[in-house]
């Protein structure tokens, strides 16, 4: 019954320089210093992959990650855990959620507190992550977060705090499950979507550029001249349920009948809305210029199954397809 473990740097192993930390511990020193680890019994198959702070992750990386933990799961992993850390953590796990074929678990964790500072979580996140790779009960959900001793789904999980231990949250649908007393306790199941082709060629995702953009106050959207040249699709984290200042509706419409533009909103939880309000630039109107509805997810989430998408070719009615599903 092993466990393979993919480690890609982050706080969790990161200890001190004269500069500060910065990522450096193998995964045998990470599960080396983790009390009780070793009385679970759990063999690990421990593959250090990258030493980097997550914000220098790529799509082609995790995905690189995710087929070979597909591959640890098809020949015997019972589950799979990756180490990061958790400034992307909401990206690349739900990235890997689209793309995850398996009813094993695979099980993305950190740690706000570095090795070097009182009181670090790396070791009993890594520790709750195990329990929920090898749990019966944690099969066929899809990619997890397990963090400060809760379970959430990938499709749902944010960043939610810059530094505390529980950072993480899944603000529209609150943990899935959590880890008491050493049992994993699972409350709900969402229902799983089929799996995305992980791209068979790195270049044409590479090339597959999709543009998050932000409504704020008194944008004249010049940064969205020229888009469609530079890129493949758009997402707009708009206002509220998913409004734009009416001058920029028409730009906004100009630029979906030449590539997909996904209209989300920022403010971190609840939906986009279908046929509420009428103004120029309100979400009726957005969606009657041909943005596609992104639903219930957020900005970050959106751009990930949008890069996916563009990335296989999808055409615009596949496309709000998707979103209808995933969203
Ligand atoms: N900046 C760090 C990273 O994402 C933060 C962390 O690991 O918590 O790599």
């Amino acid at each position: 019954m092993s466990v393979a473990l993919f480690t890609l740097g982050g706080t969790i192993a990161m200890t001190g320089s004269s500069g500060g930390v910065v990522s450096r511990l193998t995964g045998a020193e990470l599960t080396t210093a983790v009390p009780g680890l070793a009385d679970l019994g759990v063999p690990l198959d421990v593959r250090d992959t990258q030493a980097v702070p997550s914000a220098n992750l790529t799509f082609r990386q995790v995905l690189d990650v995710v087929g070979a933990a597909s591959r640890a799961v098809t020949h015997g992993a019972v589950g799979v855990i990756v180490t990061q850390g958790t400034d992307t953590l909401e990206e690349t796990a739900f990235l890997a959620d689209l793309v995850w074929p398996h009813e094993a678990p695979l099980v993305f964790t950190g740690a706000m507190r570095n090795p070097t500072l009182a009181g670090p979580d790396g070791p009993a996140n890594l520790l709750a992550a195990v329990r929920v790779a090898t749990s019966s009960a944690a099969r066929d959900l899809g990619t997890l977060v397990v963090f400060n001793d809760e379970v959430h789904a990938a499709r749902w999980v944010r960043k939610t705090h810059s530094t505390s231990t529980a950072a993480f949250a899944s603000p529209n649908a609150g943990p899935i499950g959590h880890v008491i007393e050493g049992q994993v306790r699972i409350l709900a199941r969402p229902v799983r979507r089929g799996p995305l082709p992980i791209p068979a060629d790195p270049a044409r995702l590479d090339a597959a550029r999709v543009a998050l953009y932000c409504a704020t106050l008194d944008d004249d959207g010049l940064l969205l001249d020229g888009l469609a040249e530079t890129h493949r699709g758009v997402v707009y984290a708009g206002y509220g349920v998913g409004h734009a200042p009416s001058t920029l509706a028409p730009v906004l419409g100009a630029l979906a009948e030449r590539i997909p533009v996904v209209l989300t909103s920022r403010t971190g939880s609840g939906s986009v809305l279908r046929h509420t309000y009428g103004a120029v630039g309100s979400e009726t109107d957005l969606l009657r210029r041909g943005l596609i509805n992104g639903g219930l997810l957020d900005p970050y989430k959106a751009r990930a199954l949008l890069r996916l998408l563009v990335t296989a070719g999808a055409r615009r009615d596949d496309i709000v397809e998707e979103f209808a599903n995933h969203g």
